[in-house]
């Protein structure tokens, strides 16, 4: 057993990256263990949202990563056939916040913004190649295992490995939920999207009861998302010869002459909603996809999972710094990051998978009017907008844990 860390991260993409840096300023001793031998370059999240900007600015983040991304303040909800739907501006919330805007950044860029800072602190520390394979609650302290067998005690422990964390396992915390019967088809291709659909703007929704799509642009490059249905085979879904005929037929839909679509990524995801029945329990925390998943329909996963890093981190904080009990400081965390996960996270990102591929021609109507009439009411609009960008709940959640350590 080497001597106690005091602080261990399992995992170092976007949520355990975000967590450490955030240690590692406030002046704690902090230690990643990362499975793989360098940062991901998945192509997964890539939509910043407001809250999460303000938590990245106190990070000292913010300007690389506006250096890196794209601002983009509006967005489209369309109809696959018919067009615009409507168009929402989150200018409409500048007088609320420095961000009013989704900024369009991929996970695999943030990652590596955040190492070249976390590198300037020498009481941070990243290990490559070195996976958590379990981990043991002694209350007062725990233990991560490493793959080699290796013991490292530490004093918190937080789980940011993933979708299958080991952490989680340990504790076999459940995590009920369910895997969708289609998979997300994510492809990445230079076409430039707005040479058909000349009033595309940079991130569409676009509905349709056989086939949505959302169309989200990168500095580098447009992004495509679909969904595969249960019968068709990983293979054949991947393949240039289908890509091409699905992204054809959306051009087919406006009109638009058939075209060679460069594709420069293409990736398949299994997709879950799964929250966990726990997320804290003594001194060991879970935070983002370990603790919950969810559709990318509005990209909350990567957003709230730095929103779970920052109740975790404000929990070590609160106790290594200023004493309270860890314990009941562990338990906030469980319980807020638990509760809005449900609330918020969970609800909207189902409505939204039932909202892009909606079959009940009166309930489509019905949203498109009541997204229509956003366009002609500024106030209604700017608080449908502090929904979708999680700025109303993400500042409640943040602010209800730090109120609840500040009374401990
Ligand atoms: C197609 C797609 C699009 C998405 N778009 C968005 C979006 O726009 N916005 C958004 O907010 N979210 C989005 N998401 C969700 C987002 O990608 C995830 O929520 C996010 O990656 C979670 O980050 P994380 O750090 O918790 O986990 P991960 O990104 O999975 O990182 C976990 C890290 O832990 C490492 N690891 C795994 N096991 C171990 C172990 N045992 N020991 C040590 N290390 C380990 C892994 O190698 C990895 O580096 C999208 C997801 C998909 C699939």
């Amino acid at each position: 057993m080497s001597a106690r860390k005091q602080v261990v991260i399992a995992g170092a993409g976007p949520v355990g990256m975000a967590a450490a840096l955030k240690l590692a300023k406030a002046g704690l001793d902090v230690t990643i263990f990362e499975k793989g031998d360098d940062l991901s370059v998945d192509s997964k999240a890539s939509t910043f949202h407001i809250p999460t900007l303000e938590l990245c600015e106190q990070l000292g983040l913010i300007e690389d990563m506006l250096a890196e991304g794209l601002q983009v303040p509006l967005f489209q909800q369309r109809d696959r056939k018919g067009g615009v739907i409507a168009q929402l501006d989150l200018s409409l919330l500048k007088d609320e916040t420095a961000y009013p805007y989704r900024l369009q950044l991929e996970q695999s860029k943030f990652t590596r913004i955040v190492k070249r800072h976390l590198d300037q602190f020498p009481n941070a520390h990243l290990v490559f190649g070195t996976g958590v394979a379990s981990a043991e609650d002694h209350a007062d302290f725990a233990v991560a295992i490493l793959d080699d067998g290796s013991r490292v005690e530490c004093d918190w422990l937080i789980g940011c490995d993933g979708a299958n964390s080991m952490v989680r396992q340990s504790f076999g915390f459940e995590f009920p939920g369910e895997t969708f019967a289609e998979r997300f088809l994510v492809m990445s291709t230079t076409f430039e999207f707005r040479d058909a659909m000349p009033d595309l703007v940079e991130v569409a929704y676009i509905t349709d009861p056989d086939e949505w799509m959302v169309l989200l642009k990168t500095p580098d490059h447009w992004r495509c998302l679909m969904a595969v249905g249960p019968q068709e085979d990983d293979d054949a879904a991947v393949s240039d010869e289908r890509i091409q005929q699905r992204l054809n037929g959306v051009l087919a839909d406006v009109g638009y002459p058939q075209v060679d679509f460069p594709i420069i990524a293409r990736s398949l995801y299994r997709v879950n909603q799964r929250v966990a029945k726990n997320f804290a329990i003594n001194r060991i925390l879970l935070a983002g996809d370990s603790a919950h998943m969810n559709n990318p329909l509005g990209g909350f996963g990567m957003n709230s999972g730095i929103h779970d890093a920052w109740s975790a981190t404000d929990v070590i904080e609160a106790v290594e710094l200023r004493g309270v009990d860890a314990h009941k400081a562990a338990q906030i965390h469980g319980t807020v990051r638990s509760e809005v996960c449900h609330s918020y996270v969970q609800a909207n990102t189902k409505k939204n998978f039932k909202e892009m591929q909606e079959k009940d021609d009166s309930a489509r109507q019905q949203r498109n009017a009541m997204l229509r009439a956003l366009m002609d009411d500024p106030a209604a609009q700017a608080e449908y907008l502090r929904g979708t960008s999680m700025l109303t709940s993400a500042h409640e959640a943040i602010a209800r844990v730090q109120r609840e350590l500040a009374a401990l």
